[in-house]
């Protein structure tokens, strides 16, 4: 598998931080972590085989997390690079995100569920169990960020990947998240952080402490990590091995 960091940031507007969208090549087909509204364009930016994405999860309703969904489907409707695909779109998100979505679509007659491919929803429950892309299976975590706010753990038998998005402190977290090949865990604030549902560098490292991932990957950042050093910063509090994201960052998950 192959993780491209198409957003590293949030909702605050940055000049090289997009918000939160990843992209996951893995054999069995491609998965966009999470579709900001920078998503869509990213992925062209990154050379990515975009018009043949396989899957899509949103881990919750928060617009610098889903709100690329309407606008990506309304660019696969009419780019001509989608005219003549036939396999679906499969979108698997937190309870809403179909909501959502018509609530868009029928705000002004968009059809983006008719698309030239089918478009599959599906909104699995917390500590669902269920098959985000063939042969890969993934698992559900309720975070303390929304009411919906999900994680995702994902595996292809050989490899294992888990996606935090926003959440709060949870040390459930970090059991969900334990031995991961690649955590990708929310960094929002450096520390003092001025609300409950996201964290700061020490619960990140205390997180990482505690599930052991064998990379850790610190994303979400806002703009207060702007020149700071966060590898090292990392360092000081947990010695494995952390990688600061930024857009555009590969990371590769392998023996
Ligand atoms: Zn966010
Ligand atoms: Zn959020």
């Amino acid at each position: 598998m192959k993780l491209v960091v198409l957003g590293s940031g949030t909702s605050v507007p940055h000049p090289d931080r997009a918000a939160a969208a990843f992209w996951l090549e893995t054999e069995n087909g491609s998965l966009l972590l999470d579709c900001s509204a920078d998503a869509p364009h990213r992925m062209a930016a990154e050379h990515l085989d975009w018009p043949n994405l396989d899957a899509i999860w949103i881990s919750h309703l928060h617009l610098d997390h889903c709100g690329g969904l309407a606008p990506l489907l309304f660019g696969l409707k009419w780019a001509p690079q989608t005219q003549t695909r036939k396999k679906p779109l499969k979108i698997f998100g937190c309870h809403g995100v179909e909501r959502v979505l018509k609530a868009i679509d029928d705000a002004n007659d968009y059809r983006l569920f008719k698309q030239p491919f089918p478009i599959e929803i599906y909104e699995p429950g917390e500590a669902e169990t269920f098959a985000v892309l063939k042969n890969i299976e993934a698992i559900t975590f309720s975070t303390p960020h929304t009411r919906e706010s999900l994680a995702l753990r994902l595996t292809d038998g050989r490899h294992t990947l888990v996606y935090s998005s926003d959440t709060g402190y949870a040390e459930d977290l970090a059991a969900f998240a334990r031995g991961a090949d690649l955590l990708i865990l929310e960094c929002s604030f450096q520390r003092n952080k001025p609300t409950h549902k996201h964290l700061e560098l020490d619960e990140a490292m205390r997180l990482a402490g505690m599930a052991e991932p064998r990379k850790l990957l610190l994303t979400h950042l806002y703009p207060e990590w702007d020149g700071v050093d966060i590898e090292s910063r990392a360092r000081e509090l947990w010695p494995g091995e952390t990688i600061a994201a930024r857009d555009g960052l590969r990371v590769e998950i392998k023996d």
